[in-house]
C-alpha cells in the first residue's frame, strides 16, 4: 500500500502537471483501480478466514472429555483411577463438576489474531493490515 502510494507521489514529482489534474483523470482513475484491487484481495482474505473459521467449528466438537478425570466426574483420592486405597471414596470431579466434559476452548488468541492489525505503523512503510510483506515492484 505504501510503495503504491510513494509511488504516486514520486509520479507527482517527476509530472508536477499531474497534481493539478482533475479527479476524472486517468492518474486518478488508477489511483481508484489500486485501492479497489487492495479492497478486493482484503475481502478475499476475510472470506478465507471465515471459511476457515467455519471448518474448525464443524471438525471440532463443542465438548471434550475432561483431562482431569478422564470422563468419570469423579475422582479418587484426587486421582481419575478407581483403585483399592480409595475405592468408595470418590469426590467430584473439580475440572468438569461431574459431568466427565468440558467445553472445548476456544482457539488461542494469538492464533486467530489478524496478523499485522497491530503492526500497520510498525511495518516498516510497508503498508497494509494482513498477508505477507510484499518487496517493492511484487
Ligand atoms: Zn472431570
Amino acid at each position: 500500500m505504501a510503495a503504491s502510494k510513494q509511488a504516486f507521489d514520486a509520479l507527482f514529482d517527476a509530472e508536477p502537471a499531474l497534481r493539478d489534474v482533475p479527479y476524472d483523470h486517468p492518474v486518478h482513475k488508477l489511483d481508484e483501480a489500486g485501492l479497489a484491487q487492495w479492497v478486493t484481495a482484503w475481502m478475499a482474505g476475510v472470506r478465507a478466514g471465515a471459511a476457515d473459521e467455519h471448518l474448525r467449528q464443524a471438525m471440532v466438537a463443542p465438548r471434550m472429555l475432561c483431562a482431569r478425570c478422564h470422563g468419570h466426574g469423579r475422582l479418587w483420592a484426587g486421582r481419575p483411577y478407581r483403585n483399592e486405597r480409595a475405592w468408595d471414596a470418590s469426590a467430584a470431579c473439580p475440572g468438569c463438576g461431574g459431568a466427565g466434559a468440558v467445553a472445548t476452548p476456544a482457539p488461542a488468541a494469538a492464533a486467530v489474531a489478524v496478523d499485522g492489525a497491530a503492526r500497520a505503523c510498525e511495518d516498516g512503510g510497508v503498508g497494509g493490515f494482513a498477508g505477507p510483506v510484499v518487496p517493492d515492484g511484487g
